[in-house]
């Protein structure tokens, strides 16, 4: 081949390469030929580009730093200059290229021109690019996972609860917390890599391998309690053991936390404990006999009954009213360590609330055994109790239900046991009474007279009758005593015994004993001017607080004058909270009202009230009276108080007089005041004919004539 034409091939080879773009510079730069890669690269043709400067491909600021005369001088100085940059097409589009440019000398070694090959590398540099991204983001990851890994181990070692993994084939332990340390006694270097065998307490390691046993046979979660000797000393811990798989599917780990229940179940204990026990005194409360009650019943065997005792105090609500709550209270812890000597250890003996105490007795033989129990109760309450300076003694009344065979719910057997102490306390003091079939019939007729009882209120069915109360004289009428009847529908009248006791339990005494004031103060404005009008008070009506102005408004209503309503109380009014009821009395004494004690001799008698107030009549209960003539007892008891109200200068009534006999003696033994059905029945009130057309000397006539003879019983 001919050099021309060598010469010919090699510059066609240079032009048809299309993935260099190789040309020539001149020495100052100057582009001297083109070729096809060179066009496909930059986007010029030759015709556009030749006799250009090749700076046009640097960037602005690459021409600005002077990049392309110092590519050249290098390449000038060196023989070659080789670099990477960007470099820009005619559309002003970038890419990254790879230049290397030749100084071409000619023979003599001058500067002829360069030659120039650009290669776009921008792929390449993306991968670069990736690859180094790539790296640092790995480097990154592993120091992430350290870190994670030690993140963790932070984590577990922080978590309040022992932590120990153990590997399921070979029962070593692969990991102990810092828990598991402080309550195993043993460091992790201790435990790790051995079984539990190996390194914890025979009892401790058994219950692990147990757990472990079972979490593996059901592959599930196993939880139990136990109390463990550990390092910390005996504790209650809550096991809890899980089975839970490797990245390898083959491998089982078994995973044990313990916590410590030991406070916590202390703390639900405590909880549990309030719940069924009385603050004050730390029996048992209304719950938890229930619950035992409940428990009783059904274990009774054969020829074994259930009793349920329910206890109330006689008396407390006076130790309350008169000593305070702070020695009612300590009365009430007294008994609660007294009680308990009466019983057995299986009774149970629990405070339902304020005085009333109720006791289950298990297996009882003989009903009679109940009764021994409740005698040794009674027994054990009546000694009085020292309570800072003060002697206090009360007493207490007991109902008594028992379940045998028959079928009788807890709540039943209670309701019974209720009805059994109403009847024990209307008995008196210390008494105790068993559940009879009749006291639920009584109970319900009690129920059923209380409704009936709101309803009489309503409709007017109570009236007043007035029994007379004469002097001396026995003939001249000193004033009436105001008794109410109740007229029921069907049943009739009703005398006060079967009603009032009913009206102070369910609080319609007030309003009953508003009707008695307001009643008999209007009906007595129209009886001659000396005579009084006597109107009972229950001790309940003291507690409200309102029967000052109760009085007041009955006399401003009826236009009565104060001297002549007599309020008769008994002795129960100064039993209970007597300071504020002495003032209360005080109070109506002072408006003028007069004051008798009424029922004297009976109940708490003591002389000792007659000095507390002073009263303007004394009332000797009629069980007096009527034992006059036959019980030394009675008349010594009538001597004394006619005695003591001769010397304080307190008349005296005798009540219940019913025969001439009664009312010598009486008269001889000195009483100035006679009440009773030989002088005079209650009886109702009958209006005075209108004033037109009375008689002028109203006043003189006979009495039964002004108030009719409506006899009643
Ligand atoms: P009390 O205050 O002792 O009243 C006297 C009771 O003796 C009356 O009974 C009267 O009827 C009865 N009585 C009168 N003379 C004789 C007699 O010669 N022989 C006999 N065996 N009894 C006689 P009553 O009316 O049944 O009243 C019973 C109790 O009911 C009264 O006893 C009183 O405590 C209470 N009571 C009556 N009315 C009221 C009232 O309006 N309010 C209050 N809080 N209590 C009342
Ligand atoms: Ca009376
Ligand atoms: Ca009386």
């Amino acid at each position: 081949m001919s050099i021309q034409n060598s010469d010919i091939m090699y510059r066609r080879l240079i032009e048809g390469v299309v993935d260099y773009a190789i040309y020539m510079l001149d020495p100052e730069g100057n582009v001297m030929n083109w070729n096809a890669g060179a066009q496909r690269a930059k986007g010029y043709t030759p015709a556009e580009i030749v006799g250009r400067n090749f700076a046009c491909f640097y960037t602005q600021a690459d021409q600005d730093r002077g990049l392309p005369a110092k590519g050249l001088g290098r390449a000038r100085d060196e023989g070659r200059f080789e670099a990477e940059g960007w470099r820009v097409r005619k559309d002003g589009s970038l890419f990254w290229a790879n230049v290397v440019i030749d100084a071409i000398h000619g023979d003599e070694g001058e500067l002829l021109g360069y030659t120039k090959i650009t290669r776009d590398v921008t792929e390449r540099r993306e991968r670069d690019r990736q690859l180094v991204q790539a790296k640092v983001l790995a480097e990154h990851y592993s120091a992430e996972m350290r870190s994670l890994s030690t993140f963790l181990e932070a984590v577990i070692a922080h978590i309040p609860s022992t932590v120990l993994v153990m590997d399921a084939l070979s029962r070593n332990i692969l990991l102990a917390n810092r828990q598991a340390e402080t309550l195993l006694g043993h460091s992790r270097a201790e435990m790790e890599g051995r079984t539990v065998q190996d390194c914890l307490p025979a009892n401790i390691a058994a219950t692990v391998e147990r757990l472990t046993d079972e979490a593996l046979r059901t592959d599930g979660v196993k939880r139990d309690e136990e109390e463990w000797q550990t390092a910390r000393g005996s504790r209650i811990l809550r096991l809890d053991t899980l089975v839970f798989h490797g990245v390898d599917p083959r491998s089982r780990y078994v995973l044990l936390i313990a916590n410590d229940v030991t406070d916590e179940n202390a703390a639900h204990a405590k909880v549990r404990y309030m719940a069924h026990h009385d603050t004050l005194t730390g029996m048992p409360n209304r719950r938890l006999f229930r619950e035992q009650l409940l428990k009783a019943l059904p274990t009774q065997g054969r020829h074994r009954k259930t009793a349920v005792l329910c206890l109330d105090l006689d008396n407390f609500k006076s130790v309350n009213d008169t000593l305070g709550h702070l020695i009612g209270d300590e009365l009430l812890r007294m008994l609660a360590k007294r009680l308990p000597k009466a019983l057995r250890e299986q009774d149970t003996l629990a405070r339902l609330g304020g005085d009333e105490f109720a006791i289950v007795l298990p297996g009882i033989e003989h009903d009679d055994d109940v009764r021994v129990v409740a005698e040794r109760l009674i027994d054990v309450v009546r000694p009085s109790f020292n309570i800072e300076g003060h002697t206090v003694s009360v007493g207490v009344s007991i109902g008594i239900a028992l379940a045998g065979q028959e079928d009788i719910s807890a709540d039943h057997l209670q309701r019974f046991a209720d009805m059994a102490l109403y009847e024990a306390k209307r008995n008196g003091r210390n008494q105790l009474a068993f559940f009879r079939p009749e006291m639920e019939e009584a109970a319900r007729k009690r129920r059923e007279l209380e409704m009936d009882l709101r309803e009489a209120i309503l409709t007017r069915q109570l009236q007043l009758y007035y029994q007379p109360i004469t002097d001396a004289s026995h003939v001249n009428i000193t004033g009436r005593e105001a008794l109410m009847r109740w007229t029921h529908p069907e049943k009739g009248v009703i005398m006060p015994n079967e009603f009032i006791h009913i009206a102070e339990e369910t609080g319609l005494i007030h309003e009953l004993g508003s009707f008695a004031l307001h009643e008999a103060c209007r009906e007595a404005i129209t009886w001659p001017a000396h005579e009084t009008v006597a109107v009972n008070l229950s001790p309940s009506q003291f507690t409200n607080g309102s029967l000052v102005s109760l009085v007041a408004s009955a006399l401003q209503e009826s236009g009565l004058p104060a001297h002549r309503l007599e309020v008769e109380i008994t002795e129960s009014v100064l039993l209970a909270n007597s300071a504020v009821n002495i003032a209360t009395l005080n109070t109506l004494k002072k408006m003028g009202v007069k004051v008798a004690l009424d029922d004297f001799g009976t109940g708490y008698s003591s002389l000792g009230y007659l000095r507390t107030f002073e009263f303007d009549k004394i009332k000797i209960d009629k069980s007096f009276t009527q034992d006059i003539a036959t019980n030394r007892e009675a008349l010594a008891i009538i001597r004394a108080i006619n005695g003591i109200g001769r010397s304080l200068d307190i008349p005296t009534t005798a009540e219940g007089v019913e025969t001439d006999t009664q009312l010598e003696r009486l008269t001889q033994e000195g009483c100035s005041h006679f009440q009773g059905y030989l002088l005079g029945r209650p009886v109702a009130h009958q209006p005075r004919a209108e004033p037109a057309v009375k008689p002028a000397a109203a006043d003189d006539l006979d009495l039964d004539l002004d108030l009719g003879l409506a006899a009643a019983p």
